[in-house]
């Protein structure tokens, strides 16, 4: 699943290969795919995209969104899996969720593991989308301070009780985070996955405020984590300090056994003495 870190690089990437060129055939997918998220139909989508061109594209929080120009954006949201560049005379993977040919015989093409939005707006529209619309800040966004992060706390425990995991993970209330970046997160920032937020200190608050952004720099810095493959099929420089690899070896701090647990919908991996 594309995190934050993910989506920042490959519209980095897009922004360097594709922009400027024009679409020569834009195809939705030859592999069905029952939580594929498309709001065209294949003739509307090929005769909408076809002679547009690559605009500027842009990241927010787990959704790309491409401009076709003139008039269209094409939002890439929710996805993982592989978004990847192919060169004229490169071959293709034979099946795809979306593949954008380009007259210059290169293409672009989607395939997505879970599941995923790649949906045609007319522009403008994109940002009306349900989860684009009330969207909150991401980590990169200037309003995420720690005042707005400590409001955002406050503002979930109303009546709620919540933990660490589910403020990381659930209900996008970080947009762009995801199960994979927050396990680190919650590792640097010494916290326990199960630690309830009704719980923590202001001193433990701004130290998750500011594990997550470090982390979510650090992770776009080295062009998303590892294991996730940038435009170029080449996986990102992030190597994840808490995940499947690494549970059951020693903690890089304390060196206590890294320990891994079903927790929320997703498997959480953490230091039983760092965490707390
Ligand atoms: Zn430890």
């Amino acid at each position: 699943m594309f995190e934050l870190p993910e989506c920042a690089t490959l519209v980095r990437q897009m922004n360097q290969t594709l922009r400027g060129k024009t679409v020569h055939r834009g195809r939705l997918g030859n592999s069905p795919h029952k939580f594929v998220w498309y709001n065209r139909s294949r003739p509307e989508f090929e005769r909408l995209t076809a002679g547009k061109k690559v605009g500027e594209a842009a990241a927010r929080g787990r959704w790309m969104f491409v401009p076709l120009e003139p008039g269209y954006v094409l939002a890439l949201g929710e996805c993982g899996g592989r978004l990847l560049y192919h060169q004229p005379q490169v071959r293709r993977p034979e099946q795809y969720h979306l593949l954008v040919e380009f007259d210059d015989s290169s293409s672009l093409s989607l395939t997505t593991q879970m599941w995923g939005a790649m949906e045609l707006f007319e522009q403008g529209k994109e940002q009306e989308r349900k989860y684009v619309k009330d969207m909150r800040s991401t980590p990169v966004d200037k309003g995420f301070t720690f005042q707005y992060f400590s409001g955002l706390i406050d503002e979930l425990l109303q009546g709620q009780r919540r933990s660490v995991k589910a403020l990381l993970t659930q209900e996008q209330s970080i947009p762009g985070l995801g199960n994979s970046l927050a396990q680190d997160i919650m590792f640097r920032a010494g916290l326990h996955p199960r630690r309830p937020l009704a719980e923590l200190t202001r001193a433990e608050r701004r130290k998750l405020y500011q594990a997550i952004v470090s982390a979510v720099r650090e992770a776009t810095a080295k062009g998303g984590r590892c294991d996730e493959l940038d435009l170029f099929g080449r996986p990102g420089g992030y190597e994840r300090i808490m995940c499947s690899e690494t549970a059951g070896q020693p903690c890089p701090e304390c060196g206590a056994k890294i320990e891994k647990q079903a927790y929320l919908g997703g498997t959480c991996y953490f230091c039983p003495k760092c965490q707390q």
